[in-house]
């Protein structure tokens, strides 16, 4: 993936926003959805895509603007000159390795803190590395932790209510540390139980047993009990892999692979099948 300072920012819009509301209950961390509006016809948005948020922050590196990408988590609505832009913030804060203090994530602080009819810094849009393949039969494996969901959500709302007939299967697999879990698992947020009665469609959630502690996500051993299905869905060409969101989704997932293909060698074959198809595409922050 290229480097943030490579994205063009000369090309800014405004964005008002319309909506905003913490979807994670109040004694884990902070994630929000925000709906924004652009009124500008040149801002065209679509699910494969990010945009950046710009804001103004003088850094001690002498930099004025602070610069993040966020994925379009559903998707864009579309009406006249007005676009409707849905993202999921996570609220970052962090402990600064040199000075153990407690700091806070610049753009996404700013992002949780606006609210409804405030205006944001929007440029881009700018290309997600994966994208919706053209070929209904294809298998997607999609693995998008805490906010990673982002734009997996998009894709198969993009699957299942515009390319429709869709032949291959899906797997997504979602879950997060410290009670993310619990997101679009109500009443009201539920949204992907909308595709559950779909035959291709099926989404596993890798629950952690203590969700209000800081444990590892159960990715690897949720990803092991599929096996059979997975390994059936690797003997085919046209299946991809996709996995999403902050770099610790990573952890264990080659062992989890191993596991499904039988051995690690097999797996590595494999993986790098998939690689060189641009089958296996990483989106990790
Ligand atoms: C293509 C792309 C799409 C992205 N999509 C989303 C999205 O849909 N939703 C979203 O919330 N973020 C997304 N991100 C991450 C986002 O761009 C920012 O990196 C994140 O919001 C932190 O920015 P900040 O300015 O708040 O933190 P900064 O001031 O830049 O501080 C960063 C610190 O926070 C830590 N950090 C960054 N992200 C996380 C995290 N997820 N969990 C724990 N610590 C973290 C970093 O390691 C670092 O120590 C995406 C990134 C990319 C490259």
């Amino acid at each position: 993936m290229a480097h943030l300072s490579d994205y063009d920012i000369r090309k800014q819009y405004f964005a008002t926003v319309k909506k905003t509301r913490r979807l994670s209950p109040e004694n884990t961390e902070e994630v929000r959805e925000i709906i924004i509006e652009l009124k500008d016809p040149a801002f065209e948005c679509e699910i494969d895509q990010s945009f950046g948020v710009l804001l103004d922050h003088k850094d001690e590196f002498g930099n004025t603007l602070h610069h993040r990408l966020y994925s379009v988590a559903d998707l864009p609505s579309k009406s006249k000159n007005k676009t409707r832009i849905t993202m999921l913030v996570k609220r970052c804060n962090y402990v600064d390795a040199f000075s153990g203090e407690q700091q806070k994530g610049i753009a996404s602080n700013y992002l949780c803190d606006r609210k409804v009819g405030d205006e944001i810094r929007i440029t881009g849009p700018y290309p997600l590395p994966f994208s919706v393949p053209e070929d209904k039969e294809s298998n997607l494996v999609l693995i998008g932790m805490g906010t990673g969901i982002a734009p997996f959500r998009a894709f198969i709302k993009h699957i299942y209510n515009n390319v429709k007939d869709w032949k291959g299967r899906i797997l997504l697999f979602y879950g997060a540390q410290s009670g993310l879990e619990l997101l679009y698992q109500n009443e009201i947020d539920d949204d992907l139980t909308n595709y559950y009665s779909e035959e291709t469609f099926k989404a596993i959630h890798a629950f952690s047993p203590r969700p209000l502690w800081h444990d590892p996500v159960v990715l690897e051993q949720t990803i092991e009990e599929r096996a059979e299905e997975i390994a059936e869905m690797l003997e085919v060409l046209n299946t991809y892999i996709y996995v999403s969101g902050h770099e610790k989704v990573k952890e264990g997932l080659d062992k989890a692979f191993a596991h499904v293909m039988g051995s690690q060698e097999k797996w590595e074959v494999r993986k790098a099948e998939l690689i060189a198809g641009k089958k296996w595409v990483e989106l990790i922050y």
